[in-house]
């Protein structure tokens, strides 16, 4: 078992260092917010007053912080806690930032001969809890083959899509196809429905046809189609808007970086951002059907 620091104690970040608690190792944890430390200290884990003291001597540092700001701030600079960590450890960034922070971070890391893997997770608060995250690491593939110690605790599915920053820019091509769908598959239903259709039997229709997607296979955006969704409950839990919304900018940026063509992407994001701007923040991001819906 290992010596874990953890970083970032928050929805996400809780859930996943006491999987790391239950599974053995001895975890040592650092957030800004008191609250966020009670929690994780009354399932076992040893809490620390900085982060500087919460690195020294782990084998692995993880991290789990809302931006890319949050993250060069954490380890790089003159407050960075690069000098704290050991030569031998591993830094995993678990957050969801822009790549381009991911590289500069691990280059600055690596400058000190420190060790840095990007691994931003697809699963949400309900895959955090259960252990079933999805992590998509950028990186070299002897440390992604060291992480797997403390990952496996943590997730079901880990991926390597290449060096470092390629986690980030997997997660948010990932998460910009997902939007696209959930639109497309929100605005085909209500034409449907429009057009006299029942959006069960439509749904069952496209499930069986070329219009087929993982939006109606699981997680349907019309109220009352399917059971245990978001959408049938009011929008509530699952994936929010503002998260969404966050991505699809890392994903603009990034598209305007490598000067890529996508239109589609740039429309979802906008829909996301008026959707969001609209009050829709906290809804889970299924919510967008409520855009194409008529007000009965
Ligand atoms: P959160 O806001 O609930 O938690 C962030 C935590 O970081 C807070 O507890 C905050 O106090 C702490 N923090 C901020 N700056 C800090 C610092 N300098 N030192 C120590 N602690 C600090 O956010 P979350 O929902 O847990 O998301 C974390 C990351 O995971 C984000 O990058 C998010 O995009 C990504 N993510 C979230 C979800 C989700 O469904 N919530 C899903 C996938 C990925």
């Amino acid at each position: 078992m290992a010596k874990v620091a953890f970083i970032g104690l928050g929805n996400m970040g809780g859930p996943m260092a006491i999987n790391l608690v239950k599974a053995g190792h001895a975890v040592t944890a650092f957030d800004l917010s008191a609250a966020a430390l009670a929690q994780v200290k009354a399932e076992g884990a040893a809490v620390a007053a900085t982060a500087a003291e919460a690195v020294t001597g782990a084998e692995f540092v993880i991290s789990m912080l809302p931006a890319g700001k949050h993250v060069i701030g954490l380890y790089s600079g003159e407050r960075g806690i690069a000098g704290n960590i050991s030569k031998d450890a591993l830094v995993i960034d678990c957050s969801t930032i822009d790549a381009d922070s991911a590289r500069k971070v691990g280059a600055g890391l690596a400058a000190q001969g420190i060790a840095f893997i990007d691994a931003p997770v697809s699963g949400g608060v309900g895959g955090a809890k259960a252990g079933t995250l999805t992590f998509i690491v950028g990186g070299d593939a002897a440390h992604f083959e060291r992480a797997k110690t403390v990952l496996g605790n943590m997730g079901k599915n880990l991926f390597h899509a290449g060096a470092v920053g390629a986690g980030q820019v997997a997660k948010i091509c990932n998460n910009m196809l997902l939007s696209i769908l959930m639109v497309g598959t929100s605005e085909a239903l209500q034409m449907g429905v429009d057009n006299g259709l029942d959006p069960k039997v439509l749904s069952d229709i496209m499930l069986k046809s070329s219009g087929r997607n993982w939006t109606l296979e699981l997680y349907n955006p019309c109220p009352d189609v399917m059971p245990n969704v978001p959408s049938s409950n009011g929008y509530q839990g699952g994936f929010m808007v503002d998260l969404m919304a966050k991505d699809l900018g890392l994903a603009l940026e990034a598209a305007l970086q490598s000067q890529s063509s996508t239109p589609m992407g740039a429309l979802a994001r906008s829909l996301y951002v008026a959707h969001q701007r609209a009050g829709n923040g906290k809804l889970d991001f299924s919510s967008i059907f409520k855009l194409f819906a008529k007000a009965n």
